[in-house]
């Protein structure tokens, strides 16, 4: 069932993106070679408490025989695509580092990602990192009343695979309010089948998850973090959009900042 979010349910949701937003900004500054990912944990940790808000990720069960999910946000370097967690594991120089963000406030969760290059890296890793963030940018433009979810992904696997990319299928974009991850799912591919009519009042986090080879995927002895099967470097990015009668409306921005989709 789709929870379609009143007016006022979509301010305080975007009261919520704003916290993953300054989030993801403060771990970006600090991934510098040399820290440690559980220090970066750390860092968001005070920042989402700074807010008053709580980590949606800590403790968090995909399913029943899942172990909680141990950090407050994930962290996945290089051919980690997402759902990596902190630990001792420290930055090196060309690292593809990627940050998934999941926060709580006032009953409403924020969810989105972000991916970088730590220091120097060659240039199809860099190439990588923009077409996943045009594949997210194309993504959301499609986040229109009357479009279908599967335009949203139909734009996505275009932008990646006519880079020569491929696109994660195991993991998919969902819906999200009150809960993490609510309906509609939201894949990043075309599927055959029915696939729900976009609304005004729906809100989705719409993640493009890109491979720089094969699209399939792993998970480690962890029982958490996803890897490539062929051991590519991936990127991720997501915003939480609400779909409005005046199109698309990201929540996952800093308070000023107006897009968030720079590629310079
Ligand atoms: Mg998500």
């Amino acid at each position: 069932m789709i929870v379609l979010k009143s007016s006022a349910e979509l301010e305080a949701m975007r009261r919520s993106g704003m916290v993953v937003a300054e989030t993801i900004h403060a771990l970006c500054k600090n991934a510098k070679v040399g820290i440690a990912t559980s220090e970066l944990n750390e860092i968001a940790g005070e920042t989402i408490r700074s807010f008053g808000a709580e980590s949606a990720f800590l403790g968090y069960r995909a399913s029943g025989t899942k172990r909680g999910f141990p950090g407050i946000v994930c962290i996945s370097i290089n051919e980690e695509i997402v759902h990596g967690i902190p630990g001792e594991r420290r930055l090196e120089d060309g690292d593809l580092v990627s940050f998934d963000v999941g926060v709580r406030l006032d009953g409403f969760c924020g969810d989105a990602a972000a991916s970088m290059i730590v220091g120097e890296a060659p240039e199809g890793t860099k190439r990588l990192l923009d077409v996943t963030l045009l594949a997210l940018h194309n993504g959301i433009e499609q986040a229109v009343a009357g479009s279908r979810i599967k335009d949203i992904g139909r734009a996505v696997q275009l932008t990646a695979e006519s880079a020569g990319f491929g696109v994660v299928r195991d993991l998919v974009g969902h819906g999200i309010g009150r809960n993490l991850h609510e309906d509609p799912q939201v894949p990043n591919f075309v599927s055959k089948g029915y696939s729900p009519k976009i609304m005004p009042g729906m809100t989705i986090a719409i993640e493009p998850m890109i491979t720089m080879g094969d699209w399939h995927v792993e998970e480690l002895d962890d029982e958490w973090t996803i890897v490539t099967r062929d051991s590519s470097i991936s990127a991720h990015f997501e915003h939480t959009v609400a779909v409005t009668e005046d199109g698309p409306r990201i929540l996952t921005l800093r308070e000023n900042e107006r897009e968030g989709f720079d590629l310079d």
